[in-house]
């Protein structure tokens, strides 16, 4: 057996009751995991600070050199605590400790010079430090000047496993494995991507000599972990991508051309011509398509997954297209319905509304053939829900859909369907890479022309007359207003109240004749709904007030103005889909951001990012900085791939290395079966063995 598979137990200066709190604790059982254990920062002991600095690095550990000139004992009982007064060259402050007093009582020594580390705070006008780690100057061996700093935890400390305690285990450790840990990558990727050894890295990312060691082992350790992630989507993505797996769509068909040259709404966008013929390559080339599309809210990804719709149509297949609310499904049924009128083809719509002989229609109509395309919910992935030939899956707004959700379309086909999903919520290229590494992505990066940016502000509540008025304004020329209300939870009493409290005023300040109001909520039942967005599109209604039932894809060009109630409660990419409902048609729009007086620092940031900017990429990344990538995933794959060195919001880089190292590999060797390559099959197959979630992403 190998030496690294070896039971915590059997670590010198571990018992069974460390391995049983190792285990417990940290879920460290063998020597494998403890090596895993990183370090996340490292101290430098020949640092000191003096204590004149201590008012600009407040709240950050410090490394202080003094001596202790006084000792003595105040309060009794719970209340009762050693303070000692330390001083160096520049002033003094007080060291304080409530536990094991007459323990340290004894061991300290006044006028003795000590190396001491930890937070200090003000307390009374004086600075203090609680429970310092001291050493002794002189007894201390400088050897080693960077500290490594591990997690803890309570329980931990308690048993004297405290950083400390796991730095003096990690480096028995050492001493016990250095040398014999199998390397895992190939002499071909080290030298290639001028990695160290896994030795040499563990060796250094524990215990480095300097901070460019620890970089250098962080560097091999990261790229080792994301390279097999990498190489685990992308042998899925072979396996889909081989000849024969697809349903051919080898032309482009009557159906297109002709609504392409007659029927075309507007010209489109060289992005939009671009991500077609991408899907069309896919589409035709045998192979099983799983394409994303990432545009940002307005590119007209509408446009682009109908026009390979007809493509679909064309090659004698049935499409189907998912969107997330039904409002959304409603609103592209009509739209599609009205582009493709002159072209006779069925288009019908499924959701949850649909409902009896209607329904039962609609699915004999499926299952013979007759429907050329079905846009719906959540509805359409029911098992009840049978297809003749169905040919193309679009998702629309893929984040609101789970991973099997999406996988459950496969099985609408006895070849599954060619699959396209979309989104607005724009990823990060890195981070799509590992989350959907197994898709591939195409960006419409490009607006269709004579948008203007959007004009973002922020007010304060009350600032509430002058927005009221400029409504007032816009209004009177023309132009269509929603507002939108925070409602977290569908359940929130609290929410609800404000909404309605919300719309009674909005109806007081626009009263009738002059002005109408629609409301829209998820209480709603789905025909109210329906009606009342009906009146806001075709313009008989003034001001849409809702709750973020509009958030996704509703399309309505005559609106101008996008008011959002207590905006600090959005998330950015929230408040970027809302924003996106405005500046669709050609005239100036914008976005009025209303909160409270208390926001919180990162809802300041949100704020301040989207009153910056209205690129969605840009938001994208500030999300990812304030949220994190599990997060921003939503919690169906948060914790999906459980990484333990690696990060995905900023190892971007790295990952791009990782993959093409993978690919590079796979080009030589698809299968792993070279003997060389065996070490890297085997690690592949361990890892996959640990981390059954991996066979989610996709
Ligand atoms: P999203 O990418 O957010 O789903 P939509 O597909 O809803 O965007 O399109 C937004 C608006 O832009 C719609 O009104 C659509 O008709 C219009 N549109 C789409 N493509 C073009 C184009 N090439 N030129 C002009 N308008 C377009
Ligand atoms: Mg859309």
């Amino acid at each position: 057996m190998e030496v690294l598979q070896t039971n915590i137990t059997y670590l010198k200066g571990v018992g069974p009751e460390r391995a049983k709190l190792l285990e417990e604790e940290l879920g460290i059982k063998t020597f494998n995991d403890l090596l895993h254990h990183f370090p996340f920062r490292y101290i430098d002991r020949t640092q000191f600070n003096t204590i004149a600095e201590l008012p600009e690095i407040y709240q950050q550990p410090v490394q202080l050199k003094g001596v202790i000139t006084g000792l003595n004992v105040s309060g009794n009982g719970r209340k009762k605590a050693l303070k000692a007064v330390f001083k160096d060259a520049t002033g003094s402050i007080e060291l304080v400790w409530f536990k094991g007093i007459k323990w340290i009582m004894d061991s300290l020594k006044t006028n003795q010079v000590y190396e001491i580390y930890g937070k200090v705070q003000r307390y009374g006008g004086v600075w203090n430090m609680a429970h310092p780690e001291m050493e002794k100057a002189e007894a201390r061996k400088i050897t080693r000047q960077f500290q490594p700093v591990y997690h803890s935890t309570e329980k931990l400390t308690k048993k004297g496993l405290h950083s400390k305690g796991i730095e003096k285990l990690l480096q028995q450790l050492l001493i016990d494995v250095i040398g014999k840990i199998p390397e895992s990558l190939s002499q071909e990727i080290l030298a290639t991507n001028k990695l160290l050894g896994i030795n040499q890295a563990m060796k250094q990312i524990h215990l480095p000599e300097h901070l460019e060691e620890a970089k250098r082992a962080r560097f091999r350790l990261k790229f080792e972990e994301l390279f097999f992630l990498q190489l685990e989507l992308l042998i899925r993505k072979n396996l889909r991508t081989k000849p024969e797996q697809g349903l051919p769509m080898p032309k482009v068909g009557e159906v297109f051309n002709t609504f392409y040259e007659y029927h075309l709404p507007f010209e489109l966008t060289n992005a939009q011509k671009r991500v077609v013929k991408e899907v069309f390559q896919d589409m035709k080339r045998g192979i099983h398509m799983n394409r994303l599309i990432q545009g940002d809210v307005g590119s007209g990804k509408t446009l682009v997954a109908l026009l390979n719709m007809l493509i679909a149509v064309g090659n004698g297949y049935q499409t189907a297209l998912l969107a997330p609310t039904e409002i959304l499904a409603q609103q592209h049924f009509e739209t599609i319905n009205a582009m493709l009128e002159p072209l006779n083809l069925k288009v019908a719509l499924l959701t949850g509304s649909v409902k009896g002989k209607v329904r039962r229609l609609l699915f004999e109509a499926l299952q013979n053939g007759e429907v050329h395309i079905l846009i719906g919910t959540h509805a359409i992935i029911e098992p009840k829900v049978m297809f003749q030939n169905l040919g193309l899956a679009v998702i629309d707004e893929q984040h609101r859909f789970g991973v099997a959700q999406r996988a459950s379309l496969w099985k609408k086909n006895s070849r599954p369907p060619h699959v396209l999903v979309m989104t607005a919520t724009p990823i990060p290229r890195t981070l799509a890479m590992s989350f959907y590494g197994d898709l591939d992505v195409s960006v419409i990066d490009e607006l269709p022309p004579g948008r203007k940016p959007i004009n973002t502000v922020h007010y304060f509540e009350k600032s509430r007359i002058k927005v009221f008025a400029f409504m007032k304004e816009q209004i009177a020329l023309g132009r269509q207003v929603y507002v939108v209300y925070p409602l977290i939870e569908e359940s929130s009493v609290l929410d609800y109240q404000n909404l309605m409290s919300g719309f009674e005023a909005i109806q007081r300040a626009f009263p009738p004749p002059q002005f109408h109001v629609s409301i829209v909520h998820g209480k709603m039942k789905a025909e109210d709904k329906d009606f009342e967005m009906q009146r806001f599109v075709k313009g008989e209604t003034h001001i849409m007030v809702a709750t973020t039932v509009i958030e996704v894809g509703v399309n309505v060009p005559n609106a101008s103005v996008m008011v959002i109630e207590s905006a600090e409660k959005f998330g950015l990419s929230q408040l970027h889909q809302l924003r996106g409902r405005v500046g669709r048609g050609a005239e100036q729009s914008y976005c009025i951001l209303m909160t409270g007086d208390k926001i919180s620092k990162e809802g300041k940031r949100r704020l301040q990012t989207m009153v910056q900017t209205n690129d969605g990429f840009k938001i994208a990344e500030v999300d990812l900085e304030i949220r994190g990538p599990g997060d921003i995933m939503g919690t169906q794959q948060s914790g999906l791939l459980q990484l333990s060195i690696a990060n995905l919001a900023t190892d971007g880089p790295i990952i791009s290395l990782a993959r093409d190292a993978a690919r590079k590999l796979l080009e030589i060797d698809e299968r792993l079966t070279e003997n060389k390559h065996f070490p890297l099959k085997h690690k592949l197959q361990s890892i996959i063995k640990n981390k059954p979630n991996w066979s989610k992403i996709s």
